[in-house]
């Protein structure tokens, strides 16, 4: 099969389309002929470097998968040939422990990520993915749309609703707001009741940014500290929530810009830096830091409802042949486009 396969880490020039031998279909699996893989900012960092933990090349990237079923293991029920299909972004959970038992399998101690640990990812014409990692696409939700929802939308439902709790009413700031997760996180605060800021440092973004939902947009300057402008939003008490997609360098930014008592929700982090504190400057105005990572089997199907209600809108801005990875990546790294950008395998 054709797939973009990354043998060492380094520039985007690295992606270039290759012939490899299909992945094998074990007894719990599911092969699914990729129709679609959305290129997430998880990939950039997994190509160039920065992020290492369980990394394993030679390395098939894509996590955001949508097909048809091709092939089905012995053991697996509920899916049929030609079902189509959306993945969560595990190759492998357990199934038993508690966490996966919990809904919560994203912390399964035997996961598996789809696309950093090996030649298992979304970057090929076939993937093979246990199938308890698989959902059905409901029907009028596309091959694009389906493919960006587990990630784009499943990681910021859970990072705003499961671990931020968000309520109607309150005043939330999300962080990255015109990037790929960020212009559904404002769409999912704005869903669920809350007054919802978007900060972001590219101007260009901001109309879209608004069009997802945000009640107002901050543009600011990379390292900048925009809380005097969310405070002057929020009748000078600040956000009760944040969801930040970006990381460290926007800590202390971000932890001004909190009501007390707010909750500062982790989702991303998209450089190397590290961000320091002190204890005290969280507790003694009642802050917690929470942090969020990635989506359940259970997330990705609220999600996918969601985009067949219509009430949350996957926001694509590309569509590129797979051989075209490398410029895929560029485009994302850059930070200049809004929404995802999704790959599409030869012949789809
Ligand atoms: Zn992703
Ligand atoms: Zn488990």
């Amino acid at each position: 099969m054709h797939a973009v396969v990354l043998g060492r880490t380094g520039a985007a020039d690295l992606l270039s389309l290759t012939e490899v031998a299909p992945p094998a279909v074990g007894p719990g699996d599911v092969r699914i002929a990729v129709a679609a893989c959305g290129v997430c900012f998880h990939d950039i960092v997994v190509r160039n470097g920065t992020f290492r933990r369980g990394v394993g090349l030679p390395v098939i990237l894509g996590h955001e998968v949508a097909g048809v079923v091709e092939a089905l293991g012995a053991q697996v029920s509920g899916f049929a040939l030609g079902d189509r299909v959306a993945a969560t972004h595990h190759r492998h959970v357990c199934t038993a422990c508690r966490h996966c038992r919990g809904g919560r399998e994203t912390l399964c101690a035997e996961r598996v990520f789809l696309g950093d640990a090996g030649l298992n990812g979304g970057y090929a014409e076939l993937v093979t993915i246990g199938a308890e990692n698989v959902v059905a696409i409901p029907d009028g939700v596309g091959f694009a749309e389906a493919a960006v929802t587990g990630c784009a939308i499943g990681s910021e439902l859970n990072a705003i609703v499961d671990v931020g709790r968000l309520m109607a009413g309150e005043r939330a700031l999300v962080t990255g707001a015109g990037g790929g997760l960020g212009l559904h996180g404002v769409q999912l605060c704005r869903l669920g009741g809350a007054f919802t800021i978007g900060i972001t440092t590219t101007a260009a973004k901001a109309a879209q940014i608004a069009a997802a939902g945000a009640d107002a947009v901050v543009v600011t300057s990379p390292g900048a500290d925009f809380s005097a402008e969310v405070r002057a939003r929020t009748a000078g008490e600040g956000a009760d929530i944040a969801i930040d997609n970006v990381g460290s360098t926007l800590f202390h930014p971000l932890r001004r810009s909190m009501a007390e008592g707010g909750r500062i929700v982790l989702v991303g982090q998209l450089g190397g830096e590290f961000a320091s504190f002190s204890p005290a400057q969280l507790f003694l105005r009642g802050l917690s830091l929470l942090g969020a990572k990635g989506a359940s089997r259970a997330q990705l199907e609220t999600s996918l409802r969601l985009v067949a209600q219509g009430r949350v809108r996957p926001v694509i801005a590309a569509t590129l042949p797979l051989d075209a990875a490398a410029t895929a990546h560029r485009m994302v790294e850059s930070g200049q486009v809004a929404g995802r950008v999704v790959l599409i395998p030869p012949g789809r």
